[in-house]
């Protein structure tokens, strides 16, 4: 049993390979992001507040996200490891997560960076607008934001890891097979 946070830029895969990862090591797939959308979708108060941030690119404040990670950790007590998607976003969330984790008994097992430069994520988030529908892939002057605020808000998470030595760089390029067995390694290298 293994907790995994998956990181990386908007744009970078984390939720296509996090749902191949899930099924190979029988972990829980929490994205913030689809629990904030599903929010949305049915019309809380929750998905009104975050919809007034996510619509121009900027994250959720920390409060409110955390808040909502601890209960949805909390609603499934059987699971036998997270993968986190898009959260830690910023080092206050990294620092609760561990305390939650703590409280549990349990920590994060690692960190899987997956690393894919700018121009090719503009590009993947553009074709990603016609199929999923998100407004913030639609819009470059968001998804431009969404990048931005990666590298100044979220980036700084990587050293957070770094220093507790649980941050592995993935490069995210090619085909998704080949990027799924990348992580495939990386996490048989660290559970045996
Ligand atoms: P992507 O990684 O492609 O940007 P996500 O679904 O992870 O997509 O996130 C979409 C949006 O949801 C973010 O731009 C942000 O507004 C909000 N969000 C998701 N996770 C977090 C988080 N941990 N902290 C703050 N905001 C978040």
């Amino acid at each position: 049993m293994i907790n995994i946070v998956l990181f990386g830029p908007p744009g970078a895969g984390k939720g296509t390979q996090a749902s191949r990862l899930v099924k190979k090591y029988n972990l829980f797939h929490l994205s913030t992001g689809d629990v904030f959308r599903f929010n949305i979708k049915n019309e809380t108060d929750l998905g009104k507040l975050a919809r007034s941030y996510m619509d121009k690119g900027q994250l959720v404040p920390d409060d409110v996200t955390i808040q909502l990670l601890i209960s949805e950790v909390e609603k499934h007590p059987e699971v036998e490891g997270f993968i986190f998607d898009g959260f830690p976003r910023t080092q206050p969330q990294a620092k609760a997560l561990d305390e939650i984790l703590t409280q549990r008994g349990t920590s994060i097992g690692m960190m899987l960076a997956l690393e894919v430069e700018e121009e090719e994520l503009k590009k993947r988030l553009t074709l990603r607008a016609i199929d999923s529908g998100r407004p913030d892939d639609a819009d470059p002057a968001v998804v431009q934001k969404r990048i931005q605020v990666y590298n100044s808000e979220t980036a700084p998470v990587l050293d957070f890891y770094r220093a507790q030595g649980k941050a592995v760089l993935v490069n995210g390029v090619g085909e998704i097979d080949t990027i799924t067995d990348r992580l495939y390694a990386e996490i048989d290298a660290v559970i045996g």
